[in-house]
């Protein structure tokens, strides 16, 4: 008890230094963005009950009751102790029952508050100790209001009528059905999944297929591993009377294999439609560095919702149509490319490989993702004008209420708001600002190279921009990231003069922009103060707001 009553006494301080913090960012109202809860609060915070300890390897064993909707399990979690541990964190939804948790065959005391669980070690474990616990759970797993955004279990039937179930969980974390340390820095080096299910269902998970073991009272253990670093939310299991559908990416002398899993009826389809994920690997390969997985594998999920990025596991939900797709109807691609496979598969790179050091930076996943999409036409059509184009197609999503990065430490998925859309465009305004393209693809694929399987803010990406050109954008990240404004350029022009200048953006706001006058293309370097050039009269000027991502405003003078 002594414990706990510590526990909370520091994160009640921590509360409040946090709130400070939160008042202390730039600019920009913060509607929209929730409360601090409790439970944001313990889930998405490195407390010194979380931070004691690096997680090195799940092995998740779970039994699945698909009449019940429940799941019975256990889960050892494999860690190294980076100080003396008495007790530790450990993440598991508060809606979920635990049995009992066990460390060196004996059972030991736990208590919990909302989704944390206080773990309480009869003996300390020494700094430096490599140790394991395993924590016996049960319950019935939240359902899926809206998947993938509103996630949790999609328990659901196939044309067949036959059961077909998927999980998806980023922004509710992994907690949501099996127990981890539940914060976006901690990746485990590897992961066993055995999951058990009905024997006339397959169970898919991440990573390769290690055995398939027939259990009693008809059922069957799929056992799966992941051989590499993966974010909890990433960890999937899908369940249906899916077959697999073989195919092999050839690069150089090295043949890797894929092995897609889609429901038995919709086989034929998936070979012909499917291959079309190879062209995006290649894409991303060449602009973003080496795909990190091929020991795990690569491959595409047929599930019950839209899809989501699960490493080496990529799951895919838009009806294997092109234009008429779950999303293809609403967000267009010239029908060269299913937008869910590219979009999913991107973020192999964006979100899987770089991974955002707290969920309040998730641009870095999203934002890059659409914008990637956009160099992807560039380079199918060779056309600069080809991703503008597609960027002009999503621009009035774009709501300008609340900044894209949010309040770290918070669990504060920063989701909803303009973290795609206008993350994308704050990309290609980016490149317009630095105005000079082989720096600026060097910028993408060093950031994406250096940092693979590791994890990043906003901050390290301008340290690399600025690396890069040796310029200082901290105006830019400041004003496009941690407000919500657009800057505005007003102008307005006499027989001799063009004038112009920046409203609605920080003080420090610098950035260059282009013009058109009379059809040649002229940079300019406002600020906030009316500047102005000589014109000929009846001059045409206009403002480049398809480079850059402004509002063009006339003013009267
Ligand atoms: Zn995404």
């Amino acid at each position: 008890m002594k414990k706990r009553y510590r526990i909370l006494t520091l994160c009640i301080l921590l509360i409040a230094c946090n709130a400070n913090v939160a008042n202390l960012r730039p600019h920009g109202s913060q509607t929209g963005v929730p409360e601090l809860t409790r439970n944001n609060y313990l889930i998405g915070f490195l407390n010194e009950y979380r931070s004691s300890y690096d997680v090195s390897y799940y092995d998740i064993n779970i039994d699945f009751d698909i009449e019940e909707k429940s799941i019975d399990g256990f889960v050892t979690i494999k860690a190294k102790s980076l100080h003396n541990i008495d007790s530790l964190q450990v993440d598991l939804a508060k809606n979920l029952n635990i049995t009992k948790i066990t460390h060196q065959n004996s059972s030991v005391e736990y208590s919990r508050e909302e989704d944390a669980v206080m773990v309480i070690f009869n003996q300390t474990i020494d700094k430096d100790t490599l140790f394991d616990f395993t924590v016996h759970y049960n319950g019935i797993p939240q359902s899926a209001d809206n998947p993938p955004w509103a996630g949790g279990f999609t328990w659901s039937k196939d044309k067949n009528d036959r059961d077909w179930i998927a999980v998806s969980c980023e922004g509710e974390g992994a907690r949501i059905w099996w127990p981890n340390k539940d914060h976006i820095t901690e990746e485990p080096d590897s992961v066993r999944m055995a999951f058990t299910v009905p024997s006339d269902l397959v169970s898919v998970g991440n990573g390769q297929l290690r055995s398939i073991v027939d259990k009693e009272d008809n059922k069957t253990t799929y056992e799966w591993f992941v051989n590499n670093p993966i974010n909890n939310y990433n960890i999937s299991v899908q369940i249906g009377n899916y077959v697999a559908v073989q195919d092999t990416f050839i690069k150089g002398n090295t043949t890797h294999h894929m092995n897609h899993y889609v429901l038995d009826y919709n086989e034929e389809v998936a070979k012909n439609y499917f291959p079309q994920s190879k062209e995006v690997i290649r894409f991303y390969e060449k602009y973003f560095g080496e795909y990190q997985w091929w020991d795990d594998g690569y491959k595409l999920i047929e599930v019950p919702y839209l899809g989501m990025e699960h490493q080496s596991a990529v799951t895919y939900g838009n009806g294997f149509s092109i234009y008429n797709g779950v999303r293809s109807s609403s967000w267009a691609m010239y029908g060269v490319i299913d937008p869910l496979i590219i979009h999913e598969t991107g973020h192999e790179w964006f979100g899987n490989s770089v991974t955002a050091v707290d969920p309040t930076h998730i641009w870095i996943h999203e934002g890059l993702q659409v914008y990637s999409e956009a160099l992807y036409f560039e380079d199918k059509f060779n056309n600069y004008p080809v991703s503008i184009d597609y960027l002009k197609s999503i621009k009035s999503r774009i709501q300008n209420k609340i900044p894209i990065v949010g309040p770290e430490d918070q669990n504060y998925w920063a989701l909803n708001g303009d973290t795609y859309m206008k993350g994308a465009w704050v990309m290609h305004t980016l490149r317009s600002a630095i105005n000079d393209d082989p720096i600026w693809f060097a910028i993408l694929k060093e950031f994406m190279v250096e940092n693979a399987k590791g994890h990043v803010s906003t901050e390290d990406f301008f340290n690399k921009v600025e690396e890069k050109t040796e310029i200082d954008y901290s105006y830019f990240s400041e004003q496009y990231f941690y407000t919500p404004n657009q800057p505005e350029l007003e102008y307005y022009q006499t027989d001799s003069r063009f004038y112009y200048r920046w409203n609605n953006v920080n003080d420090n706001f610098i950035m260059p922009m282009d013009l058109l006058v009379n059809g040649m293309e002229k940079r300019v370097f406002p600020n906030e103060q009316f500047q102005s050039f000589y014109i000929k009269e009846h001059s045409i000027i206009e403002v480049m707001d398809w480079k850059f991502y402004v509002k063009s405003k006339k003013v009267g003078k």
